[in-house]
């Protein structure tokens, strides 16, 4: 770990990217990507690689398939740096979430421009990262700039699904050695204009997900004579009632300290403390409420028997995501306290995720230095991502250090948190542009780093 915190002062620096330049560049590579339907799944992500790969070797940029399945290709670009440096990944996945087109007021594979914003799935989530770092290490790498580390793009395939196994998780068994110093990935990014200004999060590590099976227990039995038997599905709608009405308690953990801080300065009480910070942006309401507490969220219902029968088992998968540190027992304690008195079984697996970075380092301060130039009012302020990201696996398996941070210096945070996994999803070109001209920024600060 290196522990220079300033760029040191004999490499040559490259100057900063100015927006009238970079705009049409970005804005083309983001839409050609975002035309590429990569939904997952099935995924077909190669496709959407390949444009970046051609991008890439345009610019003089090394790269790297790295390949499970070959629809489903993970790539490595890489600007080569001379040594003696700490290298730098841009960690990005090239799937999206499916779309639901009848809700859509745009055409979502089309990439249409509108108002100022290229409308498109991906857009935000997170094809515009993906573009944005490319176009900036291709900037850097035509302008000559050495890095005394690698730089590096780290595209995956298979985030938003993650069970085939042929993204980040193939990607970190395949190339134990690739071992990033720092990494930046998605998380946070979002602006909130709050009472005390305004205030980026920095996503220094993400809750813990622990699957729940909740089986409801009934009696066969007829089903023409409504009363003989006991129904496992009313059963189970007893149970998500419950579970729906449950008040999970405020816990404030360390990692947060700071951000409650900032945000509810010199307030007394934990309870206190989270209302006044909900209350500081209704985005802050979202995601500081996520942050506080165990969130359990139903996502199947099933129950297997023929229609003439009274159900005997109904099964109900919850996602239970808990805050870093909470125990397997710990969920299981409080899904049964939720739950109460009842004929089910309860099934909790062990939790992944949870772990944290450090928020001192070198990749901050770059990140701050880049806004102090670029947004001198806002304040960056460690936090927790509220869901899972690949950045787990950075810190997982190369011990990274490793942030969730995308900003969009322009967006209603609303609009991003709103359309990310939904309709209308979109990003103001302008937004693009803070993104590459952060990307820039902070590779060439962390390339000038010894080590
Ligand atoms: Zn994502």
């Amino acid at each position: 770990m290196p522990d220079a915190s300033a760029p040191s002062t004999d490499a040559p620096s490259i100057a900063p990217l100015a927006a009238d330049d970079v705009r049409d560049e970005v804005v083309t590579l983001l839409r050609q990507l975002v035309s590429c339907d990569t939904s997952n799944p099935p995924g077909h992500e190669t496709q959407a690689l390949a444009i970046i790969e051609a991008f890439a070797r345009d610019a003089g940029l090394d790269t790297e398939r790295v390949v499970k399945e070959d629809d489903r290709a993970n790539l490595i670009v890489r600007l080569r740096g001379s040594g003696g440096g700490p290298s730098l990944g841009f960690l990005g996945h090239l799937d999206v979430v499916p779309v639901d087109r009848e809700d859509w007021s745009e055409e979502p594979f089309a990439a249409v421009e509108r108002d100022g914003a290229i409308w498109g799935r991906g857009t935000v989530d997170m094809k515009c990262q993906v573009a944005a770092t490319t176009v900036a290490l291709a900037r850097l790498a035509r302008a000559g700039f050495e890095p005394r580390g690698d730089i590096m793009l780290i595209l995956v395939s298979d985030e938003e699904v993650g069970d085939a196994e042929v993204g980040a998780p193939h990607l970190v068994e395949a190339r134990p050695d690739l071992n990033p110093d720092f990494v930046i990935g998605e998380g946070s990014g979002e602006r909130y204009d709050t009472p005390v200004g305004p205030v980026y999060l920095l996503d220094c590590g993400v809750k813990r997900s622990c699957p729940v099976t909740i089986t409801a227990l009934g009696e066969t039995g007829d089903a023409s004579l409504p009363d003989i038997k006991r129904n496992a599905i009313h059963e189970l709608g007893r149970l998500i009632g419950r579970l729906e009405a449950w008040e999970s308690p405020t816990v404030v953990v360390p990692e947060l300290e700071g951000m409650l801080d900032v945000l509810a300065p010199g307030v007394e009480g934990d309870e206190e403390r989270v209302a006044i910070a909900r209350r500081a942006h209704p985005g802050l309401d979202q995601v500081v409420g996520a942050l506080t507490r165990t969130t359990f969220q139903p996502v199947t219902l099933e129950s297997p028997e023929p229609l003439n029968v009274v159900a005997r088992r109904a099964t109900m998968q919850v996602q239970a995501i808990a805050l870093p540190g909470v125990t397997r027992a710990q969920v299981e304690a409080e899904v049964r306290e939720a739950l109460g008195e009842g004929h089910y079984e309860l099934e909790v697996e062990e939790p992944a995720g949870g772990l944290i970075t450090s928020p001192d380092s070198p990749l901050r301060d770059a990140i701050e230095a880049f806004l102090a130039e670029h947004d001198p009012e806002a304040q960056l302020v460690p936090a927790l991502g509220y869901g899972f990201a690949d950045c787990h696996l950075m810190r997982e398996h190369y011990d990274s250090t490793t942030y969730g941070f995308i900003p969009f210096r322009n967006a209603d945070p609303m609009q991003n948190l709103a359309t990310k996994h939904g309709a209308d999803e979109r990003i103001e070109v302008e937004d693009l542009v803070f993104q590459t001209q952060a990307a820039h920024f902070v590779a060439q600060r962390i390339g000038q780093l010894t080590a």
